[in-house]
């Protein structure tokens, strides 16, 4: 890890208890991933917000090596926006249209018109229990931020405000973070207008972040809700993917499927879908696998 890299995650206790709030600086990781995906400004924007949400989601599980999984699918252009975090701290994803661009109408990136809004935010969380919880929303706007706001609000019971940030230049990521707000059970009435009166401090998250960083942009965020952090975590782009999982995802597409890419392609090439990374096969790596899967099958 470079010095410059200052990524981490906060967790903060908020009004004595009654609220808390995880607060990341993300630049990093963000143009690690513009770097690996080649994205431009606008699927920077998208990706770089819903790595931030989902790595904020990911610090709050609980037990090791559980995943959070969250895809955004709008029906806009860029298609399917995807992150994929865990508790350990590290957080991927992709979307499937890296180039994409649209004119600019306003000031901000139109990230909602590339998401589209005509669709739904899924979550899946893996916390090893027999099955996987699953939420879902439709969304709000595809801004991204308003969408997992209104993930945790209706699908976790939890009011929340999320806001996400992106500053990215042609070159580079210039500041990226995130800062998600909630309450908890049993908070009054007046904590509640508290958070709502401090809300329009949180808009500019990306700004805040270049500026203060991290830590300082705890106080210039929460001045008014008491603050008192409680935790740091690291948080950093990281693919975990091997040539061991791509073989056992090659021996669960079955006999017939390996049999086929044998035959007709005699061989073949997998690339990661978050780092890029290509694991080639050649045919007896294949006639191999298919001992595997048929054996499987057999078993
Ligand atoms: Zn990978």
């Amino acid at each position: 890890m470079s010095l410059m890299n200052q990524d981490g995650i906060l967790h903060i206790s908020l009004l004595e208890g009654q609220a808390r709030a995880i607060l990341i600086e993300s630049t990093a990781m963000v143009q690690r991933a513009k770097e690996i995906h080649g994205l431009s400004k606008i699927a920077t924007a998208a990706l770089g917000r819903t790595l931030s949400a989902t790595a904020m989601m990911g610090s709050m599980l609980k037990g090791r090596d559980e995943s959070v999984t969250a895809s955004i699918r709008g029906g806009g252009p860029i298609g399917t926006v995807l992150a994929v975090a865990d508790s350990n701290g590290c957080v991927k994803g992709y979307v499937d249209h890296p180039e994409i661009d649209l004119p600019r109408t306003g000031p901000k990136l139109p990230v909602g018109a590339a998401v589209g809004r005509d669709g739904r935010l899924t979550v899946i969380k893996d916390m090893h229990l027999r099955e996987p919880y699953v939420g879902q929303v439709n969304l709000v706007s595809g801004e991204i931020a308003e969408d997992f706001a209104m993930y945790f609000t209706a699908s976790e019971q939890t009011p929340s405000l999320v806001s996400l940030g992106v500053l990215v230049s042609d070159e580079k990521v210039e500041a990226a973070g995130g800062l998600i707000v909630q309450m908890l059970p049993g908070a009054s009435e007046a904590a509640l207008q508290s958070v709502e009166n401090s809300a329009g401090m949180f808009m500019d998250i990306s700004g805040t972040i270049k500026e203060y960083h991290l830590d300082g942009a705890v106080d210039q965020l929460l001045m008014h809700l008491q603050p008192v952090v409680l935790e740091r975590r690291e948080s950093r782009y990281e693919c975990d993917c091997s040539r061991g999982r791509v073989e056992r995802a090659l021996i669960t597409l079955g006999a017939e499927e390996l049999t086929d890419m044998i035959e007709t392609q005699h061989g073949a090439q997998v690339d990661c879908h978050f780092c890029n990374k290509r694991y080639s096969f050649t045919e007896e790596d294949l006639r191999q696998l298919l001992a595997a899967a048929t054996a499987k099958s057999e078993g």
